[in-house]
């Protein structure tokens, strides 16, 4: 069933990768970021277990990113 938002424009799925929140889905507007407010979850809260390896896994991507970015910083101060 389609659903609509507060400026009724279809709702769009998301999942949020936040700390709280990592891997749950919602749904919000297409123009969240104009201001609608509309939000619902999709589904209940994750449980323990699981956000426990999302996080592990967000980490272990931000090291990664940093590790790439140390990489081609010294990868650009040869001459
Ligand atoms: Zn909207």
């Amino acid at each position: 069933m389609a659903e609509y938002c507060y400026c009724r424009m279809l709702v769009v799925e998301r999942t949020a990768w936040t700390e709280k929140n990592a891997g749950r889905r919602f749904v919000s507007c297409v123009y969240s970021k104009r201001g609608c407010k509309y939000f619902r979850w999709v589904e209940g809260p994750i449980c323990e277990r699981g956000r426990e390896v999302i996080r592990g896994l967000l980490r272990r991507i931000e090291n990664r990113e940093e590790e790439k970015e140390i990489v081609k910083t010294q990868r650009e101060r040869k001459p």
